[in-house]
């Protein structure tokens, strides 16, 4: 494989590579067919050149104290054309939502409807600034305000901060308000217990809100030991960080016994809200006892996500922390909506504010967008066919994969590597071998609880056909695996624009910068 001066390979993996039978293919272009190579655009650039033709400045004052730059900024020079180009080509390496089906466990990459994108765009929505005087921007207020009813009707909650900007910074959100309202009370805490299968992201911002982290071991049936959980709450645990449904695609059976014995031990129960899909309608999180959680619009409210637009994680939180939830806010006052910025005099208990301005706005016009077109009827049938098309999955597979625990899941259907037993191939060769047959992986390795976790979570957007097509692909190779057909995985993906990379130095030693060769 050729790398360029960085070490990045710049070629198709199958230049060289001999499972694709054409290796002795090389164009002069080094594209293959109209799957074109592409450079990095400093490499494509040229230096000196520039895309525009602008006049030298004239003389003027430096107002630079000194500070103007003397290098060159060595941008790469390029026309218009060739930049279009590049970012087009570039874009058609990529896997997306709407190229094909996404099953990425815990992620919920459903389909973004296209009149979500057309309402974001009405100008009264995205072309306002968040410090024009609020008397302008009412119905941008309201809006908030109807998509802050939604959010706490569908969870039964009776506040909501919009403000975080992803799912982990809503857990931040919540985490700080429970300190907060632990600190009125005169009783800092200094632990936050949360099982093994816990989302990476939870047992991070506990850390990250200065608590000690404890894990509580998760019963062979997946849910979590209610027992172990009991006997580790103690008048220094602050609060319990549950996934409901867990991140095993199970339904937490015990949840309510869990919530009285959390706030018996004077805690506050922080439920993850990123599997909310799977309950929209059925189930109210209040109900549960649950104090903070956040919600990913961004998953279960269909606005985009990963290379697609920014996140947005609003919290919800329960009569004891409403008080202490961050600014600002929407409130309705004598003069229509207003924006409530700073605390109002000192036994205001907001625990400060936690971005900039009001949060994104833009998801906030596709997530309401999508509760009114689908209505309160549309959203819990949304859950329902989330929650069938996992077990479709589920049920179709047994006896080709291994099913990590018995009976029905919800929205994600979760395997491990029992199936693959002996055969040499392991589930990140299992999960490159997809790529080959034109599938992005499902989260591997994760949740931990399961060795060599697949999390398959096929959304409720996806058609039986466009199911039943994954399902054959994924039983084929379940059955190639155990025929001994071991080439077809070990180096897989053969058919991808990149070969197997080394994920672990990619991580470990990522070359964020580009240098010229000298
Ligand atoms: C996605 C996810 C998160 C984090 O949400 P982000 O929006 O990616 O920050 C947390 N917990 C679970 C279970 C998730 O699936």
């Amino acid at each position: 494989m050729s790398m360029n001066a960085v070490g990045r390979p710049t070629a198709p993996a199958n230049e060289n590579n001999a499972a694709t039978g054409d290796e002795e293919f090389v164009s002069f272009s080094g594209h293959r067919g109209l799957r074109l190579k592409e450079p990095l655009i400093f490499e494509l650039g040229r230096e000196g050149e520039t895309g525009v033709d602008l006049e030298g400045p004239g003389a003027f004052d430096d107002r630079l104290g000194g500070l103007a730059r003397e290098a060159e900024a060595d941008l790469p020079g390029l026309a218009e054309p060739e930049v279009v180009r590049h970012f087009t080509r570039l874009s058609r390496l990529n896997y997306g939502i709407d190229m094909g089906l996404f099953p990425l466990g815990s992620c919920t990459m459903k389909h973004n409807p296209r009149l979500n994108e057309k309402m974001a765009r009405l100008p009264g929505f995205a072309d306002i600034h968040p410090m024009q005087p609020v008397s302008t921007v009412q119905g941008a207020l309201a809006l908030m305000d109807d998509l802050a009813h939604w959010l706490k009707t569908l969870t039964g909650m009776p506040s909501v901060a919009l403000s975080p900007k992803a799912g982990a910074h809503g857990e931040l959100c919540g985490m700080m308000a429970i300190r907060a309202a632990l600190e009125a009370r005169g009783d800092a805490r200094s632990v936050v217990l949360c099982p093994e299968s816990a989302h990476g992201t939870n047992p991070a911002t506990a850390a990250f809100c200065g608590y000690k982290v404890k894990p509580i071991p998760a019963k062979a049936n997946g849910r979590v030991d209610v027992g172990a959980l009991t006997a580790a709450l103690d008048d220094t645990v602050a609060a319990v960080m549950l996934t409901n449904p867990n991140t095993c695609g199970l339904f937490e059976s015990d949840i309510r016994e869990i919530a009285d014995a959390i706030h018996a031990a004077g805690a506050f129960f922080y439920c993850d809200g990123a599997n909310f899909n799977a309950i929209v309608g059925k189930v109210r999180p209040g109900d549960l006892g649950v104090d903070a959680m956040h919600i990913n619009l961004h998953k279960t409210f269909s606005t985009p996500h990963g290379g697609g637009g920014p996140g947005s994680g609003p919290v919800v939180f329960s009569d004891a922390l409403k008080d202490f939830v961050p600014l600002p806010y929407v409130s309705q006052g004598a003069d229509g909506f207003a924006l409530k910025e700073w605390p109002q005099g000192d036994d205001d208990a907001s625990f400060g504010r936690l971005v900039a301005f009001q949060g994104q706005m833009g998801m906030f016009v596709r997530a309401l967008t999508y509760m009114l077109s689908h209505g309160a009827d549309g959203l819990r049938q949304a859950a329902e066919d989330a929650v069938l098309n996992a077990n479709y999955i589920m049920a179709e597979l047994d006896g080709h994969m291994t099913p990590s625990f018995e009976g029905p899941c919800m929205h994600e259907a979760l395997f491990d590597d029992r199936f693959l037993k002996g055969t040499g191939v392991s589930t990140l060769d299992f999960a490159k071998a997809m790529i080959d047959e034109g599938y992005h992986p499902m989260t591997m390795y994760f949740p931990l609880v399961v060795h060599g976790a697949m999390l398959v979570e096929p959304t409720e957007t996806e058609s039986k056909a466009g199911l039943d097509q994954f399902i054959g692909a994924l039983k084929g190779l379940a059955d190639a695996a155990k025929a001994g057909e071991t080439d077809r995985f070990s180096g897989a993906p053969y058919h991808a624009p990149m070969g197997r990379l080394d994920e672990t130095r990619a991580a470990r030693q990522p070359v964020l910068r580009y240098r010229r060769p000298d």
